[in-house]
């Protein structure tokens, strides 16, 4: 399959890791918009939030649980906002699932 993130997850592209398991992956996005910027990802492949089902929520579950051990990890003591962009209104560019992790300042008050 054609998917970057894929690519990534196999090592066929590079990324700067940030946290490894036998389910999912934290990388540092290549353009980051905050001090900290970084995606946590599953590594079987999920198109995005839409396409969250049972059979994947066990794995999702656990990105929400290693979220605030990569945070804290990552030094964000004082917040951080976690999004996914899902389809084209959203701007979602890459469709394999993510959630971006970011902080290292003050964020926007404004999301969209
Ligand atoms: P989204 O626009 O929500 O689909 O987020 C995709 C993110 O992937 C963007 O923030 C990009 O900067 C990031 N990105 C694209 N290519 C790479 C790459 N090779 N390594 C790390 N992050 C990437």
């Amino acid at each position: 399959m054609d998917c970057l993130f894929c690519k990534i997850i196999k090592g066929e592209i590079p990324s700067v890791k940030v946290y490894e398991d036998e389910k999912i992956l934290c990388f540092r996005d290549i353009a980051p918009q905050a001090p900290v910027h970084l995606l946590v990802v599953p590594k079987a492949h999920v198109p995005s939030v839409d396409a969250i089902s049972k059979e994947n929520a066990g794995t999702v579950a656990h990105i929400f649980e290693c979220i605030p051990k990569i945070a804290k990890q990552q030094g964000l003591s004082k917040g951080y906002r976690v999004i996914s962009n899902v389809g084209p209104d959203a701007c979602q560019s890459v469709p394999h699932l993510h959630f971006h992790i970011l902080g290292g300042g003050q964020l926007s008050e404004k999301m969209a």
